[in-house]
């Protein structure tokens, strides 16, 4: 008998959404953009040098960082990128959470944040939402070894407004408080003009739902310049070409594309407030998302069972078989049609 299984770091792994391989899906799963990316994108693929594919990417990333930095006003090292936002993510509990304290995050959140803690065996607390599953920000005020929450949340979609996400920040001023904006470009308010004042902020944004690039695997974390030193040191201590060629190549294009951007935003926002109205008149309630998602309960039939038929009908939406939420659905927004199609396959199941 061999003990090298004793050895072995076990984990209970993230579960993502399903990416089924038939064509003719409607997929509300995952958050995905229904849009396709900006036509800059789409030309640089086309003229893409692939003789420039046999030497190694630029380890400093940056075109894409610099093209980042432009976007939002900031110096070019004040932003860090990495391989989508699960991996700025992962990067930032390396680097910052290791107190012996326990970091805290909320009960419905984004379920890779306690599995990141596990595996990296950081201690973590979780604080439930409130009965409106609203974030109490009270209860982030104890100590801890640092402090992450999703803004808008998710699954829920909802979105907390900036000054008590300053009172969060400002009651933590000794560990670091990172805000994963993954969904803030479809109606919030981002954190990021607080970075100069709290130099324990860093604030991560994606380019997989906003900027409809889920597949280039693209996100960024900003902060101050210190904290965006210490993530490098990191990344550079873990591996130093995250990002490939394509993606930096791409990722600057999408960023530059300015208008695109706006338009695919306006168009989500209204298919998505168009879903609400029509959910509401077949009894379904939520909260007020702002997110690319609609987190929903119908007054009669149950999730499971709802998710079940959609699945069975082509279309495919979250669900979370967890405690609080076993009776909600998460509907990704498509597009008009494919909105369309959700709502009149629920006209005649709920009737
Ligand atoms: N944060 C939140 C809250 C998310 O829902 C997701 C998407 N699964 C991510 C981060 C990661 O997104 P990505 O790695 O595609 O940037």
């Amino acid at each position: 008998m061999e003990n090298w299984e004793s050895y072995v770091r076990k984990v209970v792994p993230y579960v993502p959404g399903e990416q089924p391989r038939q064509e003719n899906i409607i997929k509300l799963n995952t958050n995905e953009n229904p849009y396709p990316p900006a036509p800059g994108v789409v030309r640089a693929l086309h003229d893409m040098n692939t003789g420039k594919l046999r030497k190694y990417p630029d380890p400093t990333c940056k075109l894409l960082v610099d093209a980042i930095a432009e976007n939002y006003g900031l110096k070019s090292s004040q932003v860090f990128v990495g391989v989508g936002s699960d991996d700025v993510l992962a990067m930032i509990y390396l680097t910052f959470f290791n107190s012996e304290k326990p970091i805290l995050f909320p009960d419905i959140t984004y379920s890779f944040y306690d599995v990141w803690a596990d595996m990296l065996r950081v201690p973590y607390e979780v604080k439930p939402l409130d009965n409106h599953f609203k974030i109490i920000k009270e209860d982030y005020y104890g100590p801890n070894g640092g402090v992450i929450f999703p803004n808008p949340n998710a699954p829920t979609g909802i979105y907390m407004e900036l000054s008590k996400v300053e009172d969060i920040i400002s009651h933590n001023r000794d560990v670091i408080v990172v805000v994963d904006e993954a969904y803030i470009d479809f109606g919030g308010a981002s954190a990021l003009p607080l970075i100069d004042k709290y130099d324990n902020l860093i604030v991560v944004q994606t380019f997989s739902k906003s900027r409809s690039m889920a597949g280039m695997r693209i996100g960024y974390a900003m902060g101050n310049e210190k904290l965006i030193r210490y993530l490098n040191d990191v990344k550079y201590s873990f591996n130093s070409y995250t990002m490939n060629e394509t993606a930096l190549v791409l990722g600057t294009e999408a960023m530059r594309d300015k208008a695109y951007f706006e338009e695919t935003c306006r168009k989500i926002i209204h298919t998505r407030e168009w879903t609400k109205e029509e959910l509401r008149k077949l009894g379904f309630s939520f909260g007020d998302s702002m997110s690319n998602f609609i987190f929903a309960e119908h007054e009669s039939v149950p999730a499971k069972e709802l998710f079940e038929a959609l699945k069975k009908a082509g279309i495919y939406v979250r669900y979370f078989n967890k405690p609080r939420i076993d009776n909600f659905l998460r509907i990704s927004i498509g597009t008009d049609e494919e909105m369309c199609e959700l709502v009149e396959f629920l006209k005649e199941y709920i009737k």
